[in-house]
């Protein structure tokens, strides 16, 4: 049976249910009292309610999508919608890899990194060929396959390789960032330091469904920029209440 994305918490089996020891600290014992349920499905159940569904990726199909993931790195978002905007009608796969580099270079200008990322969109679309830039084909790949393949890309990290599998291919790999690692640093989850430790964490504790990690990295993304920033804005945070780095303002 499918799990719906809404609170998580109630469909999770007791083989995932978190018990820690109480705290001794009197000033903790209301965070007790609800962390029977496991931390990290408190913080999706806490976000999910208070921003709700978010409607991520934008992007019209699956290669729209790809490109939207290489142009993102190191820019604001509005920058790749200039950048997509100039691509205009030739934002298709048959399209770039017909397109001379530079040419492609000053479509893309706005996204900044222009010339190393033009490379890298060439590089993608190169690798979608050869699945005949068909997404079902991409999809039949096992998952296991497709990462490692998706990685030997120039200029696809684990964030990026990541985004396309979930955003465009709707194949469950958990996207971790910066906000991500922010969050479980601050909260505090024991995930571990890096990108692999990070993901298997969620990975091992969250549905294994693309619909559930789509919408955990969205929330974590969106409480990133509203609150959870460098220097972080508390008050208001949905994660306020079990947050131990929370500041009390
Ligand atoms: S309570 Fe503060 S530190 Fe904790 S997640 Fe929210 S904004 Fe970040």
């Amino acid at each position: 049976m499918a799990i719906a994305y809404g609170m998580l918490s109630c469909h999770i089996q007791d083989d995932k249910v978190y018990d820690p020891q109480p705290h001794k600290d009197e000033k903790y014992r209301h965070r007790n009292r609800r962390s029977t349920i496991e931390p990290l499905l408190q913080i999706y159940d806490a976000l999910f309610s208070h921003y709700g569904d978010l409607h991520w990726w934008p992007g019209e199909n699956p290669y729209e999508i790809m490109v939207g993931a290489i142009l993102t790195q190191n820019t604001a978002w509005t920058n790749v919608e200039k950048a997509i905007a100039r691509l205009a009608e030739d934002l298709t796969p048959q399209r770039i890899a017909a397109m001379p580099v530079e040419t492609l270079e000053e479509r893309i200008r706005p996204a900044g990194f222009f010339r190393q990322k033009a490379r890298y969109l060439k590089a993608m679309t190169a690798w979608y060929a050869r699945y005949n830039y068909d997404a079902e084909a991409v999809r039949r790949v096992p998952l296991d396959a497709l990462r490692p393949e998706i990685l030997s890309v120039k200029g696809i990290g684990n964030e990026t390789a990541d985004s396309i599998l979930l955003y465009a291919f709707d194949l469950p790999s958990f996207v971790v960032n910066a906000y991500t690692m922010r969050h479980f640093a601050r909260y505090p989850l024991k995930t571990g330091r890096t990108y692999a430790a990070v993901q298997a964490y969620c990975e091992a504790r969250l549905p294994e469904s693309a619909e559930i990690y789509n919408h955990f990295h969205a929330l974590i993304v969106i409480n990133g920029k509203e609150h959870c920033k460098k220097r972080p804005i508390c008050a208001g945070c949905p994660l306020e209440g079990g947050c131990e780095k929370r500041i009390e303002e």
